[in-house]
């Protein structure tokens, strides 16, 4: 077997272990496969053995692999997890299912219009940089809800839930919790958190997804990817 799939297995086995810990479904918790920087050949096999939930945290990279694996297999759900530039909007409406990374004004604005020319509507997250760490994306924690709430009143944007990235140095339970609270503040049910050396505590915390990325395609040649 492929490492890559022994891998999926493993982690799908630790996700339902840390769901039924925390009082909670297995199939509460769901997994987004993050292959950024592998190629297709390398994520056909984890296609191929159930898995259709993956993410990519670049726009044009995305694009150069996932229309044919799309193609191939319809149900495949793919997120952005990585930064939105304004002038990608029209790109990323197009070839995602879900836009993890909404965390301005005029990304908001640009989604809004993106959405209301193709009439495709990818389900949408706020990031929220709940470190207030000044090289990171999100939008601060205490203008998390008022963010949502002009997402919905100013742009017509449905936001589904709230997604955080905790610094690398930090325990990240606090942020998880942060985030947690502000979901429940700005009145939106979904809560993307948690990757490879976190998830689990993630699960504790309430997350409805996490994104796991070496865990199960291994180290990536551009750690900082
Ligand atoms: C790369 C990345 C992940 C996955 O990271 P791993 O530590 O490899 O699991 C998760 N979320 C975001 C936003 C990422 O950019």
């Amino acid at each position: 077997m492929n490492d890559a799939v022994r891998n999926l297995t493993m982690v799908r086995d630790r996700i339902a272990d840390a769901a039924r810990e925390a009082g909670r479904k297995p199939k509460d918790v769901a997994l987004v496969a993050v292959s950024k920087t592998f190629g297709a050949d390398e994520i056909r096999p984890v296609v191929e053995a159930g898995q259709r939930v993956f993410g990519e945290n670049r726009v044009q990279e995305a694009q150069g692999k996932w229309p044919g694996l799309k193609d191939a297999y319809p149900d495949i759900e793919l997120h952005l997890i990585g930064p939105l530039q304004s002038n990608k909007a029209r790109e990323a409406v197009a070839l995602f299912d879900v836009i993890e990374t909404v965390d301005r004004e005029k990304i908001a604005g640009a989604l809004a219009a993106e959405i209301a020319k193709q009439g495709r509507r990818p389900r949408l997250y706020v990031q929220v940089n709940t470190g207030l760490e000044p090289q990171k994306a999100g939008i601060d924690p205490r203008e998390a809800a008022a963010f949502v709430a002009r997402c919905r009143e100013v742009h017509g944007l449905e936001i589904e839930g709230l997604m955080c990235i905790p610094p690398v140095d930090e325990n990240p339970g606090p942020h998880f919790g942060l985030l947690e609270k502000l979901a429940g503040e700005a009145g939106v049910e979904k809560l993307s958190m948690g990757m490879s050396g976190d998830y689990e505590t993630a699960i504790a915390f309430g997350a409805t997804s996490v994104r796991v990325g070496s865990a199960i395609f291994g180290s990536r040649a551009y750690p900082g990817a």
